[in-house]
């Protein structure tokens, strides 16, 4: 029998656990312990309402689903009856009791009692029911405080999981905003498909990562998989064929795969197609889905008229040097003078190692960053009759009129070594917990000669540097 003071001890403690923010797993263990020690009872099981998957699941074990089973119907059941009473009554044995318990119902339970006892209070928030607190006893006398103390832990441990699933959408909600808005960030920097696409499918599958994401874009009638690199789903190939301007989303018989066209301006750009591997595809991934489609589709027309638009442009938007168009024309030029002129020609090919690993550890803004302070090293190393030019990704060519291969060969030593010593700012990348990387390149340095035209004067450069990196990278090879 509990004493006043035991009471209290138990609710001081009850009231302790429920507070502190722990994993769902923990807190019932904590309160299994509690319930143990102060009320007798042997197991104590929290069961909620999932609202996605519209069933009852144990909230300290994802996977525990109360399904159309013998023993999950009787819980759906009690679940229902006791939905209808807004949290006023419980079960005892399969009976249904006031919460706030008359002399007259406590008489029925000590007539209902037996070995093992079951006994379920509600859950509630805002006058609803949203789960079940369950719980099994031995105990063979049930004191009218023994069920007020149950139910005021039931309402205790409704605060707690509401909190804990509001927090826990909001931790979602703000990874998706994110995700929405690294999407329409790319833009701002990137022009290329080729790059932009990987990207988005990176941030949706990290969205979504019990998900497969594919990516499809569609050229002439066709749509092609660009994202990854295999896709063996049949099925997600039948729906693209369904898709047209009206589709918002067509999903799978099995609700598992869901295909979601890429539109802007009334234009098919692609299809984005989604595949749940574990359960169907819920309403919540659904709506999220359109969203981020709606925003890929966007992100992509951008581009494409950005990636217009630049062909007539004559410098790259991330570091301001000579784009890969105008790098062609004024390599033609420079190789024209060096013939008509005689004077020597130098070319250099210069590549950040290990670039993947920063995009990857530090994010692409970060990796953008670095692009950018890059070109600006490189810029002031240069004479001004100097060409710098962003040949590709994070690859630069420069192109140096009127100098001698042994003078290109200390520009590249001089430049890879700015470059080492270069501590790289990139708090404004929002990257976090650091402040600046230090990166290096490998240069390959070679010479023009009659016999080469421009394409083998870049090949020659590119095999130099090639063997820059073979040979351990942060290196100048000359040809
Ligand atoms: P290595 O030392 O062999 O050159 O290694 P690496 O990782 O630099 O080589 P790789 O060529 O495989 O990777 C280049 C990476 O550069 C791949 C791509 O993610 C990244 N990249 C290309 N263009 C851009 C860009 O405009 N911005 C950013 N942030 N990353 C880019
Ligand atoms: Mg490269
Ligand atoms: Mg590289």
């Amino acid at each position: 029998m509990l004493n006043n003071q035991d009471n209290i001890e138990f609710l001081c403690k009850l009231s302790n656990v429920v507070s502190k923010k722990i994993s769902p797993v923990n807190s019932i263990n904590a309160i299994n312990k509690l319930l143990k020690t102060y009320l007798n009872i042997n197991k104590a099981e929290i069961i909620i309402w999932d609202s996605n998957s519209m069933l009852l699941k144990d909230f300290g074990d994802d996977l525990k689903l109360y399904e159309e089973t013998e023993s999950g119907n009787e819980i759906n059941n009690i679940y229902s009856s006791l939905a209808v009473f807004n949290g006023n009554k419980f079960y005892f044995n399969e009976n249904e009791f006031e919460c706030n318990l008359t002399e007259e119902e406590q008489y029925r339970i000590t007539e209902l009692k037996s070995e093992n006892n079951t006994i379920i209070f509600p859950l509630v928030a805002n006058n609803e029911v949203f789960g079940l607190l369950k719980t099994d006893s031995e105990k063979t006398i049930f004191t009218k405080d023994f069920f007020s103390l149950l139910n005021i832990t039931s309402k205790l441990i409704s605060g707690a999981v509401v909190n804990y699933i509001l927090n826990e959408q909001m931790e979602v909600s703000l990874n998706f905003y994110k995700a929405m808005k690294d999407i329409a960030k790319i833009i701002e920097s990137q022009y290329e498909l080729s790059y932009i696409i990987p990207m988005i499918g990176e941030m949706i599958d990290r969205f979504l990562s019990s998900h497969l994401i594919y990516i499809f874009i569609k050229q002439d009638k066709d749509y092609k998989l660009v994202w990854p690199n295999a896709c063996k789903e049949e099925t997600v190939y039948k729906l693209i064929k369904k898709i047209n301007l009206k589709t918002e989303y067509i999903l799978s018989e099995d609700s598992k795969i869901g295909v979601f066209p890429l539109i802007s301006e009334n234009t098919i750009l692609g299809v984005i197609a989604a595949y749940s591997n574990i359960e169907k595809l819920l309403q919540k991934d659904i709506d999220y889905l359109v969203q981020l489609t709606r925003q890929s589709g966007l992100t992509i027309q951008r581009a494409n008229v950005y990636a217009e638009v630049l062909q007539y442009a004559t410098l790259d938007a991330l570091t301001g040097l000579n784009n890969r168009r105008q790098f062609e024309i004024r390599l033609k030029q420079e190789v024209s003078n060096s013939q008509r002129n005689n004077t020597p020609l130098c070319g250099m090919m210069i590549d950040i190692d290990y670039f993947k690993k920063v995009n990857d550890t530090y994010g692409h803004a970060a990796g953008d960053c670095i692009l950018k302070n890059v070109s600006e090293l490189i810029k002031n190393e240069l004479r001004e009759y100097d060409i710098a030019c962003r040949y590709g990704g994070e690859e630069f060519f420069i192109i140096l009129p009127q100098t001698k291969l042994s003078e290109a060969a200390a520009v590249a030593q001089r430049l890879r070594k700015v470059i080492e010593e270069a501590k790289i700012n990139i708090k404004d990348s929002g990257a976090v917990g650091v402040s600046y990387i230090k990166i290096t390149v490998s240069i390959g340095v070679c010479s023009y000669s009659e016999d080469l035209n421009e394409d083998s004067f870049v090949q020659k450069a590119d095999k130099a540097l090639y063997e820059a990196k073979t040979k351990g990278r942060n290196r100048v090879i000359v040809f």
